[in-house]
């Protein structure tokens, strides 16, 4: 039986592209819009309209190329704002407008001077305004995470009877605990009417690292969209990284739910995002790090070599990584040794594994990391240049 789909919704365009420094033009955004449907997103976030000319632009021209994926563009729960993504828009084939309030207490104590009354009264507006343009309104209760239970569901329950077709629940701060983010996911799931005419969505922020636990809880607990960016980009610490929720929910069949991408195009999909933003991955990214499959103790070479499973839970050409890497350090052994040995064209004995090996260690105590050509060279120092096979 096919399992049950998550839908991912990727934000690199939008709030991935918030961070300092990450701005895109309009070309750029093409090339990633279109690699994005490529892979699979259900859900391109293209851009928030009305927020300057050249985001309005690049939302019209991606809403042009996608193919498959439904274009979104996002706005505040105000009139201009929403006919704006509206014609934005208008050439999408599946379009979607993403208009939403904030909906804790400091959110409208602060930031709107209002009650909460008003707040669901400004809410239904956006969205009945919202449904008069498309039949595709997803709703976003801004700092859901800090929203009591009751009062999310009143909210979630307006807006669904105003039309929305998707709730967006936000951990805007990143300060929910995953169990506490899944417990308000099934609360809902439990206490608004009408619940089954939406979806819910998980878009949580990695202040605290947490990003991808909660939305996996909130799946677990029967949210069935992921908002999320490519690397994990995003404001501040970021937001849920899709190369990880998607491997999670891959890797663990107990779960029982999938999604739609194409894992073999993950990790050059990383690197054209982190190129075109001049944002470089932490090497010890999980999925997409450089050193993601690379092992270097010679504890684990051996169990590598000997079966990849050993030390893999992943298969790195399953995320579009061509092989595991074996790097070679003072902390390597003989295994890793005669293995790479082996791929640079020497097929050593065991007598005179012994002797490179010996000469190996003098390398790599002085070098960080010894490469192939260190390799020929310990075989010159050890007389054994002439038993390579071409
Ligand atoms: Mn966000």
């Amino acid at each position: 039986m096919s399992k049950e789909k998550v839908q991912i919704f990727d934000t690199t365009l939008r709030d991935g592209e918030q961070v300092p420094g990450c701005k895109l033009n309009t070309d750029q955004k093409l090339v990633i819009a279109r690699r994005l449907d490529e892979l699979g997103v259900d859900v391109i976030e293209a851009g928030f309209p009305i927020s300057s000319p050249g985001d309005f632009t690049s939302v019209v021209e991606i809403a042009k190329i996608v193919k498959n994926a439904t274009v979104c563009g996002l706005t505040r729960a105000v009139k201009k704002d929403i006919e704006v993504a509206a014609e934005a828009l208008q050439y999408a084939r599946k379009p979607r407008i993403h208009t939403g309030i904030g909906t804790s207490d400091s959110h409208i104590t602060h930031k709107f001077r209002a009650t909460r009354e008003e707040i669901v009264e400004r809410a239904v507006t956006a969205v009945s305004y919202a449904r008069t343009f498309v039949d595709d309104v997803e709703f976003y209760a801004e700092d859901a995470g800090r929203t009591d239970n009751e009062f999310l569901a009143r909210v979630c329950e307006a807006v669904i009877e105003a039309g929305a077709t998707v709730l967006n629940i936000p951990d805007t701060t990143g300060y929910c605990l995953p169990e506490e983010y899944g417990a308000k996911i099934k609360y809902l799931r439990d206490n608004v009417k009408g619940i089954e005419k939406a979806v819910l969505s998980c878009h949580c922020h990695n202040d605290l690292g947490l990003a991808t636990a909660n939305s996996i809880s909130g799946v677990v607990n029967g949210a069935r969209q992921i908002e999320c960016t490519i690397n994990g980009i995003g404001e501040r610490a970021g937001n849920t990284s899709l190369e990880e929720v998607v491997m999670i929910l891959r890797q663990h069949p107990a779960l029982d739910l999938d999604t739609n991408i194409n894992s073999r195009l993950l990790y050059s999909t990383s690197k054209m995002v982190s190129e075109s933003m001049g944002m470089p991955v932490q090497p010890n990214k999980a999925i997409v790090g450089a050193n993601a499959f690379a092992h270097s103790s010679g504890i684990h070479q051996d169990g590598v070599i000997k079966n990849r499973e050993t030390y893999e839970i992943i298969d790195p050409a399953d995320v579009g990584v061509t092989e595991s890497a074996i790097v070679l350090t003072a902390r390597s052994g003989r295994a890793a040794l005669a293995y790479r040995a082996k791929k640079v064209g020497y097929e050593l004995t065991k007598l005179q594994l012994d002797d490179v090996y010996r000469e190996f260690l003098k390398f790599a105590d002085v070098k960080k990391e010894v490469l192939d050509d260190d390799i020929h060279e310990i075989m010159q120092v050890c007389k054994l240049g002439e038993i390579r096979a071409v």
